[in-house]
């Protein structure tokens, strides 16, 4: 058996073209939505990212602004640009680049954030309309994954889904958005025991744990879907996600590659969220598709 590919790139493309359209509409009523991602310091993977972000609001029309500030900057003076950010119009987002220099207490400054400008969802406020099933901005990966398990035609409710990790970022939200969709979930973590056995009663398998090619085959339960969110670097330096890919491939019903699977919807959700901060800000309702 080999599994169906789950094009992550390809969704996602579609997904931007649909953002573009709804962009352009906001536009003709005078309203540009703005994103603000503020980079602290010179980290490689960070510049890059903060790189890719812009060009993806670029290429959807979304007005994009990078506070470039240096490493040295102290947690009083960073909590100031946010300040800022939250008083300026033309911003419907912002997005402060994680990790942030040890200095920094990278709470603090989240929860600073003006929730409506919440575009990570990573505020306590959001998070906790997660919890309850409110509407609010929440994390990218987490709706990027639904997207992609929904983009698969069967229906979650009902499924049992495992997720493998439990972060703030990842494995909690996409947990939490399973849940809302009448999966029954289960959360796993460095401190499960019999994790193999667990992995094999998912329908829906989320690996979330950033460990190369830990999921093995015998992981997988025949015909399970399986979500890749990892993103590691093996022996070789080639980048690998959590799924050991080839060999998951043969049990596995449907199965997101890593690079092109979960990656592309992480920004692309980030541009969706930032549309529908400016939609919520400006007391705009468009006709079509945004999830929120
Ligand atoms: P994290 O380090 O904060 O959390 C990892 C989680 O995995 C922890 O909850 C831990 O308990 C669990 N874990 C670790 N080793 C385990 C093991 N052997 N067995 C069971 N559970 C284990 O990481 P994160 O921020 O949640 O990210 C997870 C992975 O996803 C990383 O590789 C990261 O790079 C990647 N990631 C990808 C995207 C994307 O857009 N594709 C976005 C965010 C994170």
């Amino acid at each position: 058996m080999t599994a169906m590919l789950l094009n992550g790139k390809e969704l996602a493309k579609k997904r931007r073209s649909e953002i573009k359209t709804q962009v352009g509409r906001l536009k003709e009523m005078g309203i540009t939505p703005g994103l603000a991602v503020v980079l602290v310091g010179e980290n490689l993977a960070s510049v890059t990212y903060v790189r890719s972000k812009e060009k993806a609001c670029h290429e959807v029309g979304i007005y994009s602004e990078v506070i470039r500030l240096p490493e040295t900057i102290t947690e009083e003076e960073l909590l100031q640009v946010i300040e800022e950010l939250n008083r300026r119009e033309e911003i419907d987002g912002i997005l402060v680049q994680l990790p942030l220099p040890s200095h920094i207490r990278e709470q603090v400054v989240i929860n600073r954030i003006a929730v409506e400008k919440d575009v990570d969802g990573f505020t306590p406020v959001n998070q906790g309309k997660l919890l309850l099933n409110e509407k609010g901005l929440f994390p990218c990966t987490p709706l990027g994954i639904i997207d992609l398990l929904k983009e698969t035609g069967q229906s979650i409710a009902g499924k049992h889904a495992v997720v493998i990790g439990r972060s703030n970022i990842v494995g909690k939200p996409v947990s939490l958005l399973l849940l809302h969709q009448h999966a029954t979930v289960t959360m796993a973590h460095s401190r499960t025991v019999g994790l193999k056995q667990i992995a094999r009663e998912a329908d829906i398998l989320v690996a979330a744990m950033g460990q190369a090619k830990k999921i093995t085959s015998d992981y997988i339960k025949p015909g399970a879907i399986v979500i890749d969110v990892g993103i590691n670097r093996d022996e070789n330096g080639k980048l690998v996600g959590d799924v050991d890919f080839e060999a998951v491939c043969e049990v596995a019903g449907c199965i997101t590659p890593v690079p092109g699977g979960v990656g592309p919807m992480t920004i692309t959700m980030l541009l969706q969220n930032t549309l529908q901060a400016s939609l919520w800000n400006h007391h705009v309702e468009l006709a079509g598709r945004i999830d929120g």
